[in-house]
């Protein structure tokens, strides 16, 4: 299967890492779906695209919201039979101004909606079309925030979720195990976007990282866990 015959879906591609991720998929020659839960912000996004040339497809998509993820799965069955790639890059509330023992716990139900139950939810949606793919993959990005074996006290709402995620990914990767879909948490390091702040690497890193886990050959691995291609630890 040749690149341009991939279809990739990128959740919360307005802006951030997720455009960028749009941005080099589309580079490769992939059709690719541009998520936002605002889609009057995914269609702005996507202009920016086209005036480089890049023809992207902004849809709605709120990873929290059921309705608007099998509407998503609908319209993609509906184009085109099958997905190949699911990038669920869609997160919120790296939140360093709480700590475990005053942590407000709508908060941590927030972040695990949109960052654990989220990309849960997308492969539910989205299993059984990558399942016709030839060459499926799923990248969920994490972060190393979510690593237990350097867990700290900030953020505790944000850690816990990419912990869960990154157990969602192994218990994934495992039963899809032999499909041809492989499943990776990938950490795109510390990137200076609205979430990362200034300071961090540019966001063309970031998504690399991210895209390294899309361009996996197929005997590439399932069920890890890595940041520039780079195994982390659990
Ligand atoms: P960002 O600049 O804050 O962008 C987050 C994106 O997610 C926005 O497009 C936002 O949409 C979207 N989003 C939030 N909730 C959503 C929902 N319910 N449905 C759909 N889209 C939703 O963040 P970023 O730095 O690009 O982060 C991207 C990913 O990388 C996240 O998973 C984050 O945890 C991870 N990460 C980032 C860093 C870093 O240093 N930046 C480090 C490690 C991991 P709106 O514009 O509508 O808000």
């Amino acid at each position: 299967m040749t690149q341009a015959q991939r279809i990739a879906i990128v959740t919360g591609a307005n802006r951030g890492i997720g455009l960028e991720v749009v941005r080099q998929l589309a580079h490769k020659g992939m059709t690719v779906i541009l998520g936002s839960r605002d889609l009057e912000k995914g269609t702005a996004a996507a202009a920016k695209l086209a005036d480089e040339g890049l023809q992207v497809i902004p849809r709605h998509l709120n990873v929290t919201d059921p309705d608007s993820i099998a509407q998503l799965a609908t319209q993609v069955e509906q184009e085109f039979g099958r997905l190949d790639v699911l990038v669920n890059n869609a997160g919120i509330l790296y939140d360093t101004w709480q700590q475990a023992s005053n942590a407000n716990l709508d908060t941590v139900q927030e972040a695990i909606a949109t960052n654990t139950f989220g990309p849960w939810r997308m492969c539910k949606a989205f299993v059984p079309l990558l399942r016709r793919s030839q060459q499926g993959r799923i990248v969920n990005v994490s972060s190393e925030a979510g690593s237990l074996t350097s867990m700290g006290g900030t953020a505790p709402a944000y850690s816990v979720s990419k912990t869960a995620l990154n157990a969602f990914t192994r218990t994934l990767a495992a039963e899809l195990k032999g499909s041809g879909i492989l499943v990776n948490s990938i950490c795109p390091g510390w990137v200076a976007t609205d979430m990362g702040g200034a300071g961090g690497r540019p966001v063309e890193d970031g998504a690399a990282s991210i895209v390294w886990g899309v361009m996996l050959p197929d005997n590439g691995p399932t069920g890890g866990f890595f940041r520039d291609g780079k195994p982390l630890p659990w």
